[in-house]
């Protein structure tokens, strides 16, 4: 049984909703992608029934807040448990070569010394070249660069139990620098910041965004069969699915979903 959950499915701005991050449920092990902006991430653990001790792998796609600083909460309650005796094994952060330096010093400015000397011990901080491979959960997980043009940021790709291929580009539009990991994929997932017939409110585009009609456009083109859509507006939270589907519905021939927090997808 493999899952998706959605912990959260808002760009960095949102009120209604938690910033992007989600979980991938393999038996009963997850990986975490992204911990959203601060410590909504425990409530979102929480309502999704994830214990922080099932938890132990954590991947960071880059050092922007809306993804980084959930990662602090989660160093901190689980060497908080790990202080106690209250978790086995250790914690693993996955993140791209620049960012172990600046984990560290954010964590050593905001944590206290019973934590941040388990960094290195049993929280352990794995850096990533673009290429790289890392087995997490029985995955062979292939991490690449995305070439952001913002700030270095890390996407993965991976062949679940299933047979079936999952790509995450993080939380820009698809580049082909990406067509290797994102070509054909039976998961892809994708920012879609907006609506298209919204993009004069939301100025996606000066954001390095896109909007739905692209991101299922791009989805088309690559043959994708499954397209999740998220690190959206929350301005139409409680139609966004519907408005979303409705947009690009007509552009993608695949499956497309427009999740809301803590919706589970099955993989
Ligand atoms: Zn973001």
């Amino acid at each position: 049984m493999e899952k998706l959950i959605l912990l959260g499915t808002g760009n960095a701005g949102v009120t209604e909703c938690y910033n992007t991050c989600f979980a991938i449920l393999s038996e009963d092990k997850y990986f975490l992608v992204d911990a959203g902006g601060g410590n909504g991430i425990l409530t979102q653990l929480k309502h999704a029934k994830i214990s922080l001790n099932a938890l132990h792998h954590v991947f960071v796609s880059h050092s922007h807040t809306d993804h980084i600083l959930g990662v602090i909460w989660v160093m901190r309650m689980i060497g908080a448990k790990m202080a106690e005796k209250n978790y086995c094994g250790n914690l693993n952060i996955y993140c791209h070569n620049d960012l172990v330096d600046k984990l560290i010093s954010m964590a050593k400015f905001t944590l206290t010394n019973n934590i941040t000397k388990l960094i290195g011990e049993r929280i352990i901080i794995h850096s990533l070249e673009d290429g790289d491979s890392r087995e997490i959960l029985d995955y062979n997980v292939q991490f690449f660069d995305i070439h952001s043009k913002k700030l270095t940021q890390f996407g993965f790709s991976l062949f679940l139990k299933n047979g079936k291929r999952f790509t995450f580009i993080g939380d820009e539009p698809y580049n082909e620098s990406e067509y290797q990991y994102a070509n054909q994929v039976d998961w892809l997932l994708h920012e879609a910041f907006c609506l298209y017939s919204e993009r004069d409110i939301f100025s996606p585009y000066k954001k390095h965004h896109a909007t739905v009609k692209e991101a299922c456009e791009t989805a088309e083109k690559l043959n994708i069969k499954n397209l999740v859509l998220y690190h959206t507006e929350d301005k139409n939270i409680l139609q966004r699915k519907e408005l979303y589907t409705k947009e690009g519905t007509p552009f993608y021939s695949g499956s497309l979903f427009v999740p809301d927090d803590l919706e589970v997808i099955d993989l």
